[in-house]
């Protein structure tokens, strides 16, 4: 089959929040942007935000797996990761400026008002998480309710649960999605089903990239691209291009729930996450979470059939999630391989937030001895192609030229919800090439 040549200004890759960003504000800055994306839109299927539907849209049917173990979810789509996220919002953390020199700050307030983003009302933040939440406020820990990418008024009727993971059929949580289509309205030349393997340079300026787009061998060029394909795909395209360096080291926010039965209802029928507290000193961070019905004997089995076998009681479960902020370890190679284990004094931070949970847990009504924890997933892939070791704060890598703008750009882990961040990183990145 032949080749075939496409032409732009811009060219971004992938649609998740790093990749729609950039390419709704290009293309409505007038700039001619080619928008590819390896996986399909599904918003219109009748399985979308359905457990099928989770099985076919992300990578590896949702058993991706580092080979220490840890499961990833990967949603391979458009919208990327936010088609199957929680929907919470946090500002960047201070030391992406303090230390890094990186300031979003203009572009992340600009995006909480152009969003909407607020907690959700209080009678949507459910009875069983708000119960945790006020169990650890008496203990002391301040728990604050999370702003949240969602406006129950867009949805004709508010339905999120956990199954939210799977995808939002009521509509109220933001997906990056519908950037893609304002990038479309601009404009922009979206390209589905379309998979970039490498980038193409003339030694020091990048050219365009290569790849494959629904099944047929295409080239593409432009005198800009930025690589949004994710803290997973983006380091695996830089590899094929021959930059080294790419996907050495990787963060994760590793993440685990702690779970406690109570008599009453638990937290799975509430939207996940609405309230949350953060331990800066210690580095983590803990919200109301439990994994969707289905998932969650799959995930449990992977630490033992006795804890699959709590499943009956789900619907009387209350969820605390730890997402810590783990050390750069391991990283994506060549091999197609991902590692991520657990170094430094990780384990032992994550055992000192385990306790707080169970003290919350017990606090809220539950007892003791059903308390457990999951085993250590990674829902956060980032830090593969970071700012200060492969990146300028300008998000340049070494070729002029070429940018990489999404989750693979942080030089340390958020341990916090990360697509604000990348929405900030990606306006400011957008601003600096129109200018
Ligand atoms: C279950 C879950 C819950 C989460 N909850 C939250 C939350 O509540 N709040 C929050 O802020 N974050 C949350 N996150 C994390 C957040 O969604 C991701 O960190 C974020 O979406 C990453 O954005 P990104 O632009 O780096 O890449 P992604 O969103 O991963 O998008 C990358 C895109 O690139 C495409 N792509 C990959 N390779 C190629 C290629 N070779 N060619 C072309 N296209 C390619 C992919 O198909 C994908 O669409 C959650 C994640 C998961 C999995």
């Amino acid at each position: 089959m032949n080749d075939f040549t496409l032409q732009a200004d811009v060219i971004v890759v992938g649609t998740g929040p790093g990749g729609a960003t950039t390419a709704r504000q290009l293309a409505r800055a007038g700039k001619k942007v080619l928008l590819l994306e390896r996986g399909l839109d599904y918003r219109s299927k009748p399985y979308y935000g359905t457990y099928p539907g989770a099985l076919i849209y992300a990578d590896r049917m949702s058993l991706l797996f580092t080979v220490e173990g840890l499961n990833i979810v990967r949603p391979l789509m458009v919208g990327g990761a936010t088609s199957m996220y929680c929907g919470c919002a946090a500002p960047p953390p201070d030391w992406l400026k303090n230390k890094y020199g990186v300031d979003i700050d203009a572009e992340v307030c600009e995006t909480l008002t152009e969003l909407e983003i607020t907690p959700l009302p209080e009678d949507l933040r459910g009875k069983a998480s708000t119960r945790i939440a006020q169990a650890a406020q008496a203990l002391g820990y301040d728990w604050e309710p999370q702003a949240k990418f969602m406006r129950p008024a867009r949805s004709k009727k508010f339905d999120c649960g956990a199954k939210c993971m799977l995808g939002c059929r009521c509509g109220a949580k933001w997906n990056a999605a519908e950037w893609v289509d304002d990038a479309v309205q601009a404009g922009a030349d979206l390209r589905i089903n379309t998979k970039v393997s490498r980038v193409l340079t003339d030694g020091r300026q990048v050219t365009g990239v290569e790849g494959n787009l629904a099944g047929r061998p295409f080239r593409a060029l432009a005198p800009i691209v930025i690589l949004a394909a994710g803290g997973i795909g983006t380091p695996r395209i830089l590899q094929a291009s021959g930059v080294r360096g790419a996907g050495d080291g990787m963060t994760m926010d590793v993440t685990t729930m702690v779970y406690g039965v109570v008599k009453e209802r638990g937290t799975g029928n509430e939207p996940p996450m609405t309230w949350s507290w953060e331990n800066l000193e210690a580095g983590y961070m803990l919200s109301t979470l439990i994994d969707p019905w289905l998932l969650y004997p799959i995930i449990n089995i992977l630490k033992g059939p006795r804890y699959a076998a709590t499943w009956p009681r789900w619907d009387h479960t209350l969820g605390v999630m730890i997402k810590l902020k783990d050390s750069i370890s391991g990283g994506v190679f060549q091999d197609g391989k991902i590692s991520k284990p657990v170094v430094g004094d990780d384990l032992e931070r994550q055992k000192g937030a385990e306790e707080v949970c169970r003290k919350i847990l017990k606090e809220a009504g539950a007892d003791p001895s059903s308390m457990f924890m999951t085993p250590l997933r990674g829902t956060h892939p980032s830090g593969t192609v970071r700012i200060g070791t492969m990146l300028n704060t300008d998000l340049q890598t070494e070729i002029a030229g070429l940018y990489v703008c999404d989750a693979s750009t942080f030089p340390e882990a958020l341990a916090r919800p990360t697509v604000l961040t990348i929405i900030g990183l990606a306006k400011r990145l957008s601003k600096q090439l129109v200018e």
